[in-house]
């Protein structure tokens, strides 16, 4: 056995999109990193080896895409795979090979792959390789508390596979990423594993009473069509499946050939760490038991033709949804996350629903509620369990027994029902990324984890690309705050195309309308074979995420004719002011069809009504069609220094009418620029798995200079072509100057440009 020693300022434990974009944002900002991880490959449950798909909050939320290197290595993903995406079980070594790439890339940072850490090394070098086991408590849930001893990780012990090597490594502060949570474990922390009762904290999702149910762990299969026949013969030690009502009618639907189902799920009665290897068995004598029925046996699957289908792969990692959740500095719960908590501590923010599958899984009466109903948009489970987007407090993050390991993925301190929405990958890389960043801020000032100030990691993860939905921009050492912007041309926002296909009024419908100043009219595109009425309110929203069916603050209500006809423009005259965002609702009536727009017209998103009280994201439609009048100046130049990188509280978009355009920042002095970082349009209203191979989304500005005013006539600074990346950062050679213009040639589809922002150094 070799033994090392190596000394670092951050050492990151398991390499998943938390501890993956941890370590690339530590190392990113200087930090001298290391990442270890047990597999092969980063990614985790996103790698290769296990191929979840990443979701967020975008699912839910038009415009919740999350952002930062998360959205770099997804967009990345897309531009270069060949192969689709589907729901689980296609993601391919592309992925992971993106991944690797961003690590090769990335200064300052060292990773350590087929590596497991198995020990910590506590202040004054009391090494620990195990701790006292839990219990179960009268709350009816594992419950460890704190393990007395030393305050302060000197290092961890890890192993590395086939190497014979055994490290030491030893740094500043620790990340535990492990999902496990088996740093913090050995470090003494608290933690729980189980469910919360209702008791605790009245959560909406809770069970009356605790328990020790999770989540179970799960593997994919993935399955090809070859063209031709394909038989398969299952062995005798695999599971028969002989009931079609097991799946159509429990939640486990095969519909697609190619496999995936997340509901190859077993945890209970098997504890989802210690008898993973159990629970890997069990899970691969289900998974070919599926297939078999798949094959063999499933009438509706005979029509997709799948005796050509081939099982051409099946996991051997078993992946993880819940196991130890730390209870750290804030015990965040589902309240936080239904009541959309603003923490003065936010750093990163969720927006999937409360998903809690059934505990047992294969072994259950039904997967998980909600697939069990078949996802119906409006049921009244779907609708508790919609949340967000909801901030989360950098507390969450910070273990209270031990003052250099933080936290981040689904081993925060979080309830089981928190954990619910939390645990995707889209949040738990935005946590990693937080985490990483507060850890390169205290390295970097020499001050404790708990005493890095919270405004300047949310500043410098804004600059980075992230968005959090209580912070802007107020970093006053960018210079473009400072500046004013115009541009060649600014986009208005007055009518839009219809979509012929109807779309009957099932459910009340919203359309988000951008509005700047006075507002006379508003028309809407409806169809109807009798006359009919519509009862429309007009009510100003803080953003575009209201999701109250009654606001509170109704502008104006009316009830709108709608003569026989198809296609009709039906007008109301609002006589209202404003700035920000209204939300026009037409009430349910089936009779009539509220027509779309074509495509979406950025920013102006719509909703629909699951509730009585509670609208959702409308899955259908981006835009309705709708008209306005005066035409609203939402899309103007000095959206770029809003200092909101997305539609929020108003579109924060500049959007010229053509191209080339220009926008350009001016300053009443000449200013020294060394760097420009540019936040470009697209990529954040769809979950990227449903973009196509080899994607770049049409908005994104593709060609583009950046020019500076000097002595009266325009100098090149620099020139890009070919880009499809939302988050550009740009070193300059300083150049002082009081005019600075980006000229865009091209976009990748679109025919006009659009900006978020434009920064200044
Ligand atoms: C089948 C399934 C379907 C799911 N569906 C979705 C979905 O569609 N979309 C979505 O976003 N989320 C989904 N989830 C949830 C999501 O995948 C997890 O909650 C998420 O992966 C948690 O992220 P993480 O980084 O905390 O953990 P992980 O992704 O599990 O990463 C932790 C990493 O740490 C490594 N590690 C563990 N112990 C050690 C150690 N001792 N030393 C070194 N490394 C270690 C592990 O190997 C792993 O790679 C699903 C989960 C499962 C299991």
């Amino acid at each position: 056995m070799i033994k090392k020693t190596e000394r670092y300022d951050v050492v990151v434990c398991g390499g998943g999109l938390a501890g993956f974009c941890a370590a690339v944002a530590a190392a990113r900002h200087g930090t001298k990193t290391c990442l270890v991880q047990d597999r092969p490959v980063f990614g985790g449950n996103t790698s290769s080896e296990i191929r979840v798909p990443v979701h967020g909050a975008c699912c839910h939320h038009a415009y919740a895409r999350e952002t930062g290197i998360i959205s770099e290595f997804l967009i990345e993903e897309r531009a270069r795979n060949h192969d689709q995406v589907i729901e689980n079980g296609a993601v391919n070594s592309v992925s992971d090979m993106v991944l690797y790439d961003i690590a090769m890339q990335t200064p300052n940072l060292t990773f350590k792959l087929n590596t497991s850490v198995y020990a910590v090394r506590l202040a004054g070098g009391v090494v620990r390789t195990e701790t006292p086991l839990a219990t179960v408590t009268k709350a009816g849930y594992f419950h460890r508390p704190s393990v007395p001893g030393p305050r302060r990780i000197e290092a961890v012990l890890a192993r590395v596979a086939n190497a014979e090597t055994e490290l030491t490594l030893e740094a500043e502060l620790f990340l535990d990423c492990t999902g496990d949570a088996v740093v913090a474990d050995l470090a003494g922390c608290e933690w729980r594993m189980g469910s919360e009762g209702f008791d605790e904290f009245q959560e909406v999702h809770a069970f009356p009473t605790g328990s020790t149910d999770t989540m179970g762990n799960s593997i994919h299969i993935h399955a090809r069509d070859m063209g031709h026949s394909c038989p398969f013969t299952a062995p005798d030690w695999a599971v028969k499946y002989d009931d079609a009502r097991f799946f159509y009618e429990q939640g486990r639907p095969p519909g697609e050939p190619r496999g995936g189902y997340w509901w190859i799920e077993i945890g209970v009665p098997w504890h989802t760490i210690h008898d993973n290897e159990t629970i890997r068995h069990e899970l691969t004598r289900h998974a070919l038991g599926v297939w078999d029925w798949m094959k063999n046996r499933d009438a509706k699957l005979k029509a997709k033709n799948i005796a050509n289908y081939a099982l051409e792969w099946i996991g051997q990692v078993p992946g993880k949804r819940e196991s130890r959740r730390v209870v750290g500095r804030y015990f965040m719960t589902e309240n936080d996350v239904q009541r959309c908590t603003v923490f003065p501590d936010e750093i990163a923010y969720g927006g999937w629903f409360v998903d809690l599958h059934t505990a047992g899984g294969l072994l259950a009466a039904t997967s998980e509620p909600a697939s069990a109903e078949g996802y119906k948009a409006d049921s009244e489970y779907i609708a508790k369990s919609n949340v967000g987007p909801y901030g989360i407090p950098f507390r969450c993050l910070l273990a209270k027994e031990v003052d250099n390991l933080l936290l981040a993925g689904r081993n925060v301190s979080v309830t089981h029902a928190a954990l619910g929405t939390v645990r995707v990958m889209g949040t738990t890389a935005l946590m990693g990324q937080a985490a990483g960043t507060a850890c390169a801020l205290a390295i970097r000032n020499k001050v404790a984890i708990v005493d890095v100030p919270v405004p300047a990691v949310q500043q410098v993860l804004l600059r980075d690309g992230c968005f959090l939905p209580n912070t802007r921009n107020t970093d006053p050492a960018d210079l473009a705050q400072t500046a004013t912007a115009t541009a060649s041309s600014e986009a208005v926002v007055t009518g839009l195309a219809v979509d012929p296909a109807p779309k009957p009024l099932t459910h009340r419908r919203g359309q988000f309308i951008a509005v700047n100043g006075a507002l006379r009219h508003i028309s809407v595109c409806l169809s109807a074979s009798q006359p009919q009425e519509v009862r429309a309110w007009l009510q100003p929203v803080d953003h575009i995420w209201e999701y109250r069916v009654d606001t509170g603050k109704v502008l104006a209500a009316t009830t709108l004719r709608v003569p026989a006809g198809q296609q009709q423009w039906v007008t109301w005259e609002v006589n209202v002011a404003g700035n920000g965002y209204f939300r026009l609702d037409l009430d349910k009536n089936p009779a009539v069809q509220w027509h779309a727009a074509p495509a979406i017209l950025p920013g102006h998103v719509s909703t629909f009504a699951m509730s009585a009280t509670k609208m959702r994201r409308y899955w259908n439609i981006g835009t309705h069609a709708f008209r306005v009048e005066p035409p609203q100046g939402c899309f103007a130049a000095g959206n770029v220094l809003s200092g909101v990188t997305r539609p929020h509280r108003s579109t924060n978009l500049w959007r010229s009418t053509a191209l080339p355009s220009w926008l350009e920042l001016a300053w009443a002095k000449p200013q020294t620029i060394g760097s420009v970082e540019l936040t470009f349009a697209g990529n954040l209203v769809s979950e990227f798995h449903s973009y196509p191979p080899l994607y770049r989304d049409p908005q994104c500005v593709r060609d583009y200079t950046v020019e500076a005013c000097k002595n009266g006539s325009w100098e090149e600074l620099l020139r890009v072509t070919g880009n499809y990346h939302r988050h550009r950062r740009h070193p300059l050679v300083p150049v002082s100057t009081d005019k600075l213009r980006i000229v865009i040639q091209a976009t990748n589809g679109d025919p006009v440009a659009a900006i978020y922002e434009v920064r200044c150094y």
